[in-house]
């Protein structure tokens, strides 16, 4: 589509009779919407679709004539999707300004040579002569009278401060990192300061970048607050459009909204894609209100966070020691996989497991190292599986290894958050492997003794020769523990 400025109003060029020189949206400098005619009826369902969002022609349902009406009474505002900045052009959606990251192409809508950002294009191509559409009018009202608070669980003294700290965050609309050791029980210290929130009419956002995060936490938090529409929004999920005042929603999911929440919540702010993708981060602070207030969670901070206010719980909330892990080396495991044999160090764990009927996770580097120790380990027990980021049996496989049915599971990075299985061991099959980072590392010793009854269990590195990595990651683990014991939050 085309557009034409007349009177400091946009004038669309299917809409018109007239034939002004229209122009791409890019071209123009556009006027400041029209102001916001208070006795208009306005469309309910446009308003429940739209607000706090930030979205392409294309991805709205409604006619052009009822959405450039709104416009006209200044309920909603147009703007175009790339802005030039001097020489550079900048994605209004995702904040990309990387010049190689734009693409080219004939585009028959301006009937020109049209440029795109092919940062953000899986959500919906934003080119030159696209319009991005926010709500102006008022919120939809979608509150709860009184918010149902189910949940009757204690915390320890470290989860409590943490939120304590959280709920003063919310209350002032503040910043705060929130440092806990995996196993800290980093979920139930949101819950007071959602709570609070959310009986203020406020809106919430919790955000992950990945998927597992939200699948595992939806249901959790729809128990704790049985009477909040929670809405979930991953890849395949298609509530989007639905409104609600309690969202969960991987990184990703937020590009297309604008200013929405009140609070915004981040965890696991050190797992990729976000800790990397900077385009992630520009979406998170555009899907929250200038105003609003942001709690970051994570146990393995960067030195990206460095300057953010940070509180840390330094134990896990039943009292128990970080499980440390042992280095073992293994040969040319490598060598040995190829030439169909295990090496003896990790043949020799994992028959002592079996014997003693424990359960573990094995830590691959690749998908294609997993597959050449596969058979390898069947051999030792036939129902030993492996998992992967593309398996459709991945949920089913974990619940199995969860109730006893898979003795051990051989996986990538994959697992390495967000999995909570009682009484489990870990070992890395080539610890040294570069995809083993030091926070990818602490993330899979924090898979062991998460459980009261059974706090402790084996953390191994199998390698081939050690890497800094595994021992920054000792020596983080090391240093927690001595600091948590120093401080008496050891029992
Ligand atoms: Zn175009
Ligand atoms: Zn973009």
């Amino acid at each position: 589509m085309r557009y034409y400025v007349k009177n400091q109003l946009l004038i669309l060029e299917p809409l018109s009779k007239h034939p002004y020189p229209y122009q791409s949206i890019a071209s123009l400098s556009i006027p400041s919407p029209p102001i916001l005619n208070p006795t208009f009826t306005f469309n309910a369902s446009l308003q429940k679709y739209l607000f706090g969002k930030q979205l392409l022609l294309d991805e709205l349902p409604f006619p052009l004539e009822l959405l450039y009406q709104h416009y006209l009474e200044g309920y909603v505002q147009w703007e175009p999707g790339l802005i030039k900045k001097g020489n550079f052009l900048r994605c209004r959606r995702c904040g990309n300004q990387d010049d190689t990251l734009f693409g080219e192409f004939q585009c028959f809508r301006c009937h020109h040579s049209c440029k795109y950002c092919r940062k953000c294009i899986m959500m919906g191509r934003v080119s030159a002569c696209s319009a991005l559409l926010l709500w102006r009018g008022n919120a939809p009202t979608m509150s709860v009278s009184q918010v149902e608070f189910n949940w009757n669980g204690t915390l320890s003294q470290g989860q409590e401060e943490a939120s304590k700290q959280i709920v003063e965050t919310i209350k002032l609309g503040r910043q705060l990192l929130v440092w806990a050791v995996c196993g800290a029980g980093k979920t139930e210290i949101l819950f007071e300061g959602i709570r609070q929130a959310l009986s203020n009419n406020r809106k919430v956002c919790l955000a992950s970048p990945r998927t597992d995060v939200i699948l595992e936490l939806l249901p959790r938090l729809r128990q704790v607050f049985p009477n909040v529409n929670i809405i979930g929004l991953y890849g395949g999920s298609e509530e989007i459009f639905q409104q609600s005042q309690f969202i969960l929603a991987t990184t990703h999911q937020l590009f297309r909204f604008y200013q929405a929440f009140d609070v915004m919540i981040i965890d696991e702010v050190d797992a990729f894609p976000f800790s990397y993708d900077e385009s992630l981060h520009f979406a998170v602070e555009k899907a929250k209100k200038r105003i609003g207030s942001s709690v970051y969670l994570t146990a393995t901070p960067t030195r990206r966070w460095k300057k953010t206010p940070t509180f840390k719980i330094l134990a896990r909330y039943h009292g128990h020691p970080l499980p440390q892990p042992t280095f073992h080396w293994c040969g040319n495991w490598k060598k040995l996989l190829t030439k169909r044999k295990l090496p003896p160090s990790i043949q020799s764990w994992i028959t002592e497991l079996l014997q003693k009927e424990k359960q573990a996770l094995l830590f691959f580097p690749s998908v294609s190292v997993m597959n050449q120790a596969l058979p390898l380990f069947q051999k030792l027990h036939k129902k030993i599986a492996s998992v992967h980021a593309t398996d459709s049996q991945r949920k089913e496989k974990v619940s199995k290894l969860r109730n006893g049915e898979i003795p051990i599971l051989l996986t990538t990075t994959i697992l390495e958050r967000g999995v909570t299985i009682s009484n489990l061991n870990v070992a890395v099959i080539g610890a040294e492997q570069t995809i083993f980072t030091e926070s990818a590392l602490i993330q899979i010793a924090g898979r062991v003794g998460r459980d009261a009854s059974s706090p402790t269990g084996d953390v191994i590195f199998f390698h081939n020769g050690k890497s800094r990595e595994m021992e920054k990651a000792l020596i983080h683990i090391v240093t927690i523990n001595r600091q948590a014991r120093k401080s008496g939050a050891l029992t």
